[in-house]
């Protein structure tokens, strides 16, 4: 734990050592970023993926980023943004995002929610990879629209202050939704939950936002 309202679990230190080292092997000149502070050389060889999916690696790359050096990169890792809500069971409210930024934008990512569709039934797939690229589009979701003529808007459930409603009052929308993490609340956005996301405060980091940032504006958003 490193303090009430930023927790971190033995979930996050793995699946960063994971993400982190893994990246780190096949990219070697990129930069990589995590939220955790860990050590790197440490990393088991169990927890080193070296798979790829096929599915990207069919598409075109957009031609204003096939010229990209590999050590022009950044890539921002978190490796579980949600922990506060994982951590009291609310499963699905948690992601894994990893962002890739260029030139000080971020330009891809990937939103993992890992127990998509675990309160679904044994026949539902759990798990599910939402990942976008500017120029290319966003892929892994059904792109909604938020209902017309409703201002929903979407913020934080356990980093609310005295700031953060009043500010949402003043904005007088239909409908408040409170869920945890960033990545959770991208996703409200394009599958048409809600209409804009609002937190005005300090506490969102770059790996919060790299990955939902470059989804959104994949698909047309303003974040
Ligand atoms: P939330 O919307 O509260 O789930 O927060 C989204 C992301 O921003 C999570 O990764 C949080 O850990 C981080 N965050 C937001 N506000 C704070 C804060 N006041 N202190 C620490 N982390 C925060
Ligand atoms: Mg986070
Ligand atoms: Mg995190």
């Amino acid at each position: 734990q490193a303090g009430p309202n930023d927790l971190q679990t033995k979930a996050d230190r793995l699946v960063q050592m994971s993400i982190c080292a893994s990246l780190a092997r096949k990219f070697p000149k990129v930069t990589i970023i995590g939220e955790e502070e860990l050590p790197t050389d440490d990393v088991t060889e169990d927890l080193i993926e070296d798979g790829h999916c096929e599915e990207i690696l069919k598409k075109p790359c957009p031609a204003q980023y096939t010229g990209i050096k590999e050590e022009e990169l950044v890539i921002w890792v978190d490796p579980l943004d949600g922990t506060k809500e994982y951590t009291e069971g609310l499963l699905d409210h948690v992601t894994v995002l990893i962002g890739i930024a260029y030139g000080g934008k971020a330009i891809a990512g990937v939103i993992n929610q890992p127990y998509y569709n675990y309160e679904a039934g044994a026949n539902a797939v759990l798990g599910r990879t939402i990942w976008g690229v500017l120029g290319m589009g966003a892929f892994g979701f059904q792109l909604t629209e938020a209902p017309a003529g409703k201002h929903i808007v979407v913020t934080t459930r356990s980093h609310s202050s005295a700031l953060v409603n009043e500010c949402i009052t003043a904005l007088n929308p239909d409908h408040v939704i409170r869920v945890g993490g960033a990545g959770n609340k991208i996703i409200q956005l394009i599958e048409g939950k809600a209409s804009a996301y609002v937190f005005a405060s300090p506490g969102c980091k770059k790996w919060d936002t790299c990955a939902p940032e470059a989804i959104l504006h994949a698909v047309g958003g303003k974040f």
